[in-house]
């Protein structure tokens, strides 16, 4: 990095944000909608990125958020999935927002399949605000985005616990980080996963609630904020999220998995999503039997496991998967309930 670049990012006004030694968020209190509330619809797609996450969320007042920014097309050793995955969102977003900017972009954690595809976004859609864990800055995606960040003159917020979301809130609508008083342990022992910052939007009676790759030591920790209408699984459905406690503290009614098909890409090295966490994710979901994923089994190590690891189980009407179901976009009107459309 340049001294240029350095001085930049020093000089950066980091509107908003908590100062680094705040010593306990407030509880997340979400305050009940007025009584006629909602009809506008808010929007939440999943892109399919492969083995990776990006979600944008058109609220119903015009305001944009996307909640990571997928893969980096070029991550050593992917080769032409992450370049596909990359010009799918890009696409995607440009095509969703049409001319519209993204009011904020959320990086939940400093994993390349979580901010990899930033510059590139930021090449093609204009961002107003971005906000990261403010970690890991040493390392070179990280580096890649925040160069590009401040070489577009979008105002750069670091969440730490006790941080207000850089958005405000609208007419019906709340947005909250959902971040644990302290990180895990794990957090500093070099598992970025468990230094997610999580978010949580409730528009009038609907929700909905990203944790990034949170998994159960940070699961632990969490307050979701009471149930959750819509959840983003942890970890692209690996088993090492979406722990009992939490998924009944979160309770949700509906659940995506952003994940890779199988032996696709980056995925051919992590095998998600596993079966044990999509049946836990059935029985909290309940609703009708929809179509089968393709799951693998964990008990197994995935390096090297065959076919026969992988299976098709029935899953809840309420559970989508972007590897079996492509882009994902659920539709409220905040009464509680999504459709997809
Ligand atoms: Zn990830």
């Amino acid at each position: 990095m340049t001294r240029g670049v350095l001085a930049a990012i020093g000089a950066l006004a980091l509107v908003g944000c908590a100062p680094r030694n705040e010593p306990k968020p407030p509880p997340v209190v979400v305050t009940p909608p007025p009584a006629t509330c909602g009809g506008a619809p808010m929007r939440v797609r999943f892109f399919d990125v492969g083995q990776a996450l990006s979600v944008l969320v058109e609220l119903p007042d015009g305001r944009a958020i996307l909640v990571d920014a997928g893969e980096s097309p070029k991550r050593p050793g992917c080769g032409a999935p992450c370049a596909a995955w990359n010009d799918h969102l890009l696409d995607g977003v440009t095509s969703s927002l049409g001319g519209r900017p993204i009011d904020l972009l959320w990086i939940t954690h400093p994993h390349s399949d979580h901010l990899g595809g930033v510059p590139e976004l930021l090449e093609k859609v204009a961002v107003k605000a971005y906000a990261d864990n403010g970690r890991d800055l040493d390392k070179k995606p990280v580096q890649r985005a925040r160069n590009a960040v401040v070489a577009h003159g979008a105002k750069l917020h670091e969440i730490v616990p006790g941080a207000k979301s850089p958005l405000p809130d609208g007419t019906g609508l709340t947005l909250r980080p959902i971040l644990p008083e302290t990180f895990p342990p794990s957090c500093a022992q070099g598992d970025a996963n468990d230094c997610s910052i999580g978010l949580r939007i409730d528009y009038c009676k609907s929700s909905v609630l990203f944790t990034g790759d949170a998994e159960a030591a940070e699961e632990a920790l969490l307050d979701p904020g009471g149930p959750v209408t819509l959840l983003q699984v942890g970890h692209h459905g690996s088993e090492t999220s979406s722990s009992p406690s939490f998924l009944a503290k979160a309770a949700p009614k509906y659940a995506v998995i952003s994940s890779g098909k199988p032996h696709e890409g980056t995925n051919a090295t992590y095998c998600h999503p596993r079966k044990k966490t999509v049946e836990k994710l059935d029985q909290v979901l309940g609703g009708q039997q929809g179509k089968a994923l393709r799951v693998f089994d964990g008990a197994v190590s995935c390096k090297g496991a065959g076919e026969d690891h992988w299976s098709d189980v029935p899953t809840s009407d309420r559970l989508f998967a972007t590897a079996r179901d492509g882009d994902v976009t659920l539709v409220t009107t905040g009464d509680g309930t999504f459709v997809r459309k």
